[in-house]
């Protein structure tokens, strides 16, 4: 379906930008697609001895701004065009937290559930050695994504090192603090999101002491939520994985939740809680609704069932351009993925400062300087909305569109 192929609505959403911009045709066609996307095959010896060949890529979106920068996701559906929505989604992402950056991302086509250490290594590795002609400190910096940890990057950076013959620990972010990562990396995309909704509910005038949110996806972005949304006074009442959800209307303890998803592997028999899908998940009547797993899950199917004041969208792409109208109608006020979920390439940002400096900042210094950024995003994205009268991805679009418009006509490419 035309509606639910990331590419196509990352352009749609961009159209609609560059028409009220009023871009020239020349920056409008550019921006439409991204730059340079390497597709890569890797033979890699599996466990058993036999070589499964697995297929990836890597997409470079624009550069205007500086180095392309985006994780790398590990998922079995991932195709060309999930890889070069996401990549849109960075260069927009990069540029609405005014982070010196451009956009990129990349992905393998792969189960790594069914995989073990070992393979994984062994792909991460056979990755690197693919692309690492595309990679460097100044062009192009992976991170993790969906499936992919700071143990990957740490993999990925050390193979790129031992290419290249010296240190660059910049190259990849998201790696563990022992070989270069950033304190504060592992909850920011989550914390970014709570800073935003936290503004959010501010302008909107909602005080969230004890109200609700529900979580869908509880893997990195998610959890973190659910333990950070705490400190905004949220209940979480539902949270789900890709196997569904537990819903507990008294609310559940963040942290033994995340416990008990992190031994058991699901959420599936969590104590006290019942059952829930994740399409009801998305349904519940709470305050604030983080989906925080994949794209197109708010559809013009269920959109109208939506009744959260708030959707904090940690997942990239979670709601279809025509979900998004009758959101805008509904009066559920949408923190655009691009937005909300910009605090880890913000930090992973921090993480490249701190690797060229070689001296690393405590984690309060990161705290502090992602929450300035993320106020900042946020602000500047609302009065834009306030202005224009338009939903606030579109307000985000116009902020993003307009500086990347702007570092073309500057650099003389248009
Ligand atoms: P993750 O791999 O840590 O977790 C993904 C979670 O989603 C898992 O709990 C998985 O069970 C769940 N999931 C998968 N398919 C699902 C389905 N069909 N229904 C419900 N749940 C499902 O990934 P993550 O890093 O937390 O990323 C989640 C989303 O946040 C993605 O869209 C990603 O692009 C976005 N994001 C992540 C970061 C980051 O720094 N981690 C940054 C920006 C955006």
């Amino acid at each position: 379906m035309a509606e639910l192929n990331p590419f196509k609505i990352a352009q749609q959403q961009l159209d609609e930008a560059a028409e009220r911009l009023g871009l020239d045709t020349a920056t409008h066609e550019l921006l439409r697609w991204p730059q340079r996307e390497l597709k890569v095959t890797l033979p890699i010896e599996m466990d058993d001895g036999t070589i499964e060949v697995f297929h990836g890529y890597r997409v470079q979106y624009n550069t205007a701004r500086g180095p392309t920068k985006g994780g790398i996701r590990w998922h079995p559906e991932e195709t060309l065009d999930t890889v070069r929505a996401l990549a849109a989604w960075m260069t927009w992402k990069t540029a609405v937290v005014d982070i010196p950056l451009g956009g990129g991302k990349g992905g393998v086509t792969c189960n790594p559930k069914q995989m073990s250490d070992r393979e994984k290594q062994r792909l991460a590795r056979g990755y690197i050695r693919a692309v690492a002609g595309i990679l460097s400190v100044s062009k192009d910096v992976p991170a993790p994504d969906v499936y992919t940890t700071p143990q990957i990057m740490g993999w990925m950076m050390d193979e790129y090192e031992t290419l290249i013959g010296e240190h660059h620990p910049g190259v990849i972010t998201g790696k563990p603090i022992p070989i270069g990562g950033s304190e504060g990396r592992g909850d920011a995309t989550a914390r970014g999101g709570i800073y935003v909704t936290r503004e959010a509910a501010k302008v909107l005038n909602i005080d969230l002491k004890n109200k609700t949110m529900a979580i869908q996806g509880f893997g990195n972005a998610g959890q973190y939520a659910a333990l950070l949304g705490q400190t905004l006074g949220l209940r979480l009442v539902a949270a789900s994985d890709s196997k569904g959800g537990v819903y507990n209307e008294k609310g559940m303890d963040p942290k033994q939740v995340v416990e008990y998803k992190l031994s058991n592997g699901t959420l599936q028999g969590f104590a006290g809680a019942e059952s829930i899908s994740n399409e009801e998940l998305l349904q519940l009547d709470v305050t604030v609704l983080f989906p925080a797993a994949l794209e197109n899950v708010i559809t013009a199917e269920n959109a109208d069932k939506i009744k959260c004041k708030i959707s904090c969208e940690l997942a990239n792409g979670p709601t279809t351009p025509e979900a998004d109208e009758i959101l805008y109608e509904k009066d559920v006020f949408v923190l655009p993925d691009f937005l909300a979920n910009a605090g880890g390439v913000t930090v992973s940002y921090f993480e490249q400062v701190q690797n060229t400096y070689n001296f690393y900042w405590p984690l309060e210094e990161v705290q502090n300087r992602l929450d300035d950024r993320m106020t900042k995003a946020f602000h500047g994205v609302y009065e834009m909305y306030k202005r224009e009268k338009v939903n606030m991805r579109q307000a985000a679009y116009l902020v993003s569109v307009a500086r990347v418009a702007e570092a073309c006509k500057l650099r003389g490419w248009v």
